[in-house]
């Protein structure tokens, strides 16, 4: 076994999203971290299918909220939540709801133009079920926050 010295103030052993975004805060501070890990590469397997409003708050903040959006689900694909008796069999339930690219198509051929910010020319915020900082903006700037089943129906009625 080859015996390495190494020195640093910081270790921190798992590089799951907690190591990974500690380690990216301490880096920031110049803080001399070393990450251990005893996976060598990333899970075949995925283990975060929804990516909160809260988190890619932060991804934002850190500067790679493009590259992380662009690796999620392609902008016309179905986010439908359905209800199985078991994998894949017997549906008992469906609620429908609009791809990225779909509702931001309605709310412009409602007349509304979609920003990715709140300002005091905001007239709605769509949240999700994490509202993060955007949203307690909106509170301030008295801009309304419409849940994302609200805002189905708020396209419902506009259609
Ligand atoms: C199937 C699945 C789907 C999920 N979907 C979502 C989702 O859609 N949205 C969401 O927000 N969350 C989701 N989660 C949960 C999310 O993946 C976890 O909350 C998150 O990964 C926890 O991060 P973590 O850094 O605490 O731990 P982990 O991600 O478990 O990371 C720990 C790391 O430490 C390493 N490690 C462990 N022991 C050692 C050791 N002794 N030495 C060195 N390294 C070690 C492991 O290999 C691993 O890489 C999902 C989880 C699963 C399993």
């Amino acid at each position: 076994m080859t015996e390495t010295n190494l020195s640093t103030k910081v270790v921190i052993v798992g590089g799951g999203p907690a190591g990974l975004m500690l380690a990216i805060e301490l880096g920031r501070r110049d803080i001399p971290t070393i990450l251990l890990n005893d996976n060598p590469a990333t899970a075949i397997q995925p283990q975060a299918n929804a990516t909160q409003a809260r988190t890619m708050e932060h991804f934002r903040r850190l500067g790679f909220v493009d590259e992380v959006r662009d690796l999620g689900l392609p902008p016309d694909y179905p986010t439908d939540i359905t209800y199985f008796t078991r994998y894949s069999t017997h549906e008992l339930a469906r609620f429908q709801l609009p791809t990225r690219a779909e509702a931001k198509q309605r709310a412009e051929a409602a007349g509304g133009r979609v920003a990715s910010f709140v300002s005091g020319k905001t007239d709605y915020l769509v949240v999700g079920g994490k509202p993060g900082s955007k949203a307690k903006k909106a509170e301030e700037l008295g801009v309304r926050v419409l849940l994302e089943g609200e805002f189905v129906e708020f396209l419902r009625d506009t259609d």
